[in-house]
C-alpha cells in the first residue's frame, strides 16, 4: 500500500484513523497537536504516543516536511525568503516578513501559476500543480521552526492562484485555525485572488473570516484585460459584484490590491477612474463605511518584461487623488529590499542556475 500524508488529515479524520485503529480519541488530539502545533518532523518525536501506534502510524504514513534549497535574509528589516524543495523536485517560494504587530508568511498556493498577469514571474511557465495543504501547512511551519518565534498571520500571495486551488486551500484554512493546532485566527489571514468570480462566492459561505484580497490593478475593463488575460473569462463588474458579496456575507473588509506600472495604469486620469469605478461599487453594500480599502503596490519589475516602476512622486500622487476622493488608500511598503526579487522571480532564477550548474 502506497503510504498517505498524515498532515492532511483534519481534526475529524485524525479521530476516524484512530477509531480504525481501536485507539482512544485522545489520541487523535495529541498526533495533530504533535504535527499542527509542536511541528514535529518526524514519529519519533511524538514521546507521549506509545512505540506500537507509532510504528502503525509510519508503516502507513508520512509527514510532509519542506526542504530550505535556499534562504535570503535581509540586513534592514529580517525578512527572509525561502525556495522550497517539495518531494517531487519542484521548488516554490515562501517569504517571513517581520512587522511591529507580528510575523507574517507569505506562502505560494500552486508551483507556478496558469493566470498569466503580465507583469507577474510566477506565470511565465505555467502552473506545474497545485499544492497539498499539508504542503502549504508545511510552508509557514518550516519557518517557524526555523525562526523559533511563532506566526501569527499569514498571506496567500505568493506563487499560484488559491481560487483555482480551492478545496486544498479551503482545508489548508480550517487545518491552520484549528485550535488544535496551529491556533492562528482566520482573522489574521489574507488570500488574494485574480478574481474567480465563483471561488469569491463560494468561499463566502465558507465561515471563514479571512480577509480577501482583490487583484485588481486597473480600472475599467479594456486596461485590466490588457494585463490580466483573467480578466476576459470574468468582467470587471461581475468581480466587483462578487468582492461586494463576499463583504456583504462576511462583513470582512476588503483589500484591492493595485500594482502601478509606469505608463500603463498611473496616469491621474486612471486614478480618477478608478475613483468612480470604486465608488460606483460602493453602491452594492449594505453598508459601506470603511468597507475596503486599496493597496497600491509599485510594480517589482522582471527581467522577462519591460514593466517598470513609477517614482514615487507618480504614486503618491495616485494615492492622493484617492484619498481626497474619500477612498483609503496606502502604498506598500517594500520589504527585504536588499534582497529583493518580485514575485516568482527567486524561484525562476533558482530553476535556471540549477540547469545550468551554477547554484
Ligand atoms: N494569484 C493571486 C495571488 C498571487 S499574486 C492574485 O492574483 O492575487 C499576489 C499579488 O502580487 C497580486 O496582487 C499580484 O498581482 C501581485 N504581483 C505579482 N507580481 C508582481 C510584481 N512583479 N510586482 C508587483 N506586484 C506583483
Amino acid at each position: 500500500m502506497e503510504k498517505k500524508d498524515i498532515c492532511e488529515l483534519n481534526i475529524d479524520e485524525m479521530k476516524a484513523l484512530m477509531k480504525e485503529y481501536k485507539e482512544p480519541a485522545f489520541r487523535a488530539v495529541q498526533i495533530y497537536g504533535w504535527l499542527h502545533k509542536n511541528k514535529a518532523a518526524s514519529f519519533d518525536e511524538m514521546n507521549n504516543i506509545p512505540k506500537t501506534l507509532k510504528e502503525k502510524l509510519s508503516a502507513d504514513h508520512f509527514i510532509t516536511i519542506m526542504n530550505a534549497e535556499d534562504v535570503l535574509i535581509s540586513k534592514l528589516d529580517g525578512t527572509r525568503k525561502y525556495i522550497f524543495a517539495l518531494y517531487d523536485g519542484n521548488v516554490i517560494e515562501a517569504v517571513l516578513m517581520k512587522y511591529k504587530h507580528g510575523n507574517s508568511v507569505c506562502i505560494s498556493s500552486q508551483v507556478g501559476c496558469a493566470m498569466g498577469c503580465r507583469f507577474c514571474a510566477s506565470t511565465i511557465d505555467g502552473c506545474v500543480r497545485s499544492l497539498t495543504a499539508a504542503e502549504m501547512l508545511a510552508e509557514v511551519y518550516r519557518i517557524e521552526r526555523d525562526l523559533g518565534e511563532r506566526i501569527s498571520n499569514i498571506v496567500i500571495m505568493g506563487s499560484g492562484e488559491p481560487l483555482e486551488n480551492y478545496d486544498e486551500v479551503v482545508r489548508f484554512l480550517r487545518m491552520i485555525s484549528d485550535e488544535n493546532g496551529s491556533n492562528i485566527s482566520a482573522r489574521n489571514i489574507t488570500l488574494s485572488t485574480c478574481g474567480i468570480v465563483p471561488n469569491i462566492e463560494r468561499l463566502a459561505g465558507e465561515g471563514l473570516p479571512i480577509t480577501l484580497a482583490l487583484s485588481l490593478h486597473a480600472p475599467s475593463q479594456e486596461k485590466r484585460e490588457e494585463i490580466m488575460p483573467i480578466a476576459k473569462r470574468y468582467a470587471i463588474d461581475e468581480v466587483l459584484k462578487a468582492c461586494a458579496y463576499y463583504y456583504n456575507e462576511t462583513g470582512r473588509r476588503l483589500s484591492f490590491e493595485y500594482s502601478v506600472v509606469k505608463g500603463v495604469n498611473d496616469s491621474e486620469d486612471e486614478a480618477h477612474r478608478l475613483v468612480r469605478l470604486l465608488k460606483r461599487f460602493a453602491g452594492g453594500f449594505k453598508s459601506h463605511e470603511g468597507a475596503f480599502h486599496v493597496n497600491i503596490i509599485p510594480v517589482n519589475p522582471i527581467e522577462e518584461r519591460e514593466y517598470e516602476s513609477p517614482d514615487r512622486e507618480s504614486v503618491e500622487r495616485f494615492r492622493l487623488i484617492l484619498e481626497k476622493n474619500g477612498i483609503n488608500a496606502t502604498v506598500r511598503r517594500e520589504m527585504g529590499r536588499d534582497i529583493s526579487s518580485a514575485c516568482g522571480q527567486l524561484r525562476r532564477r533558482h530553476i535556471k542556475n540549477a540547469d545550468t550548474g551554477i547554484n
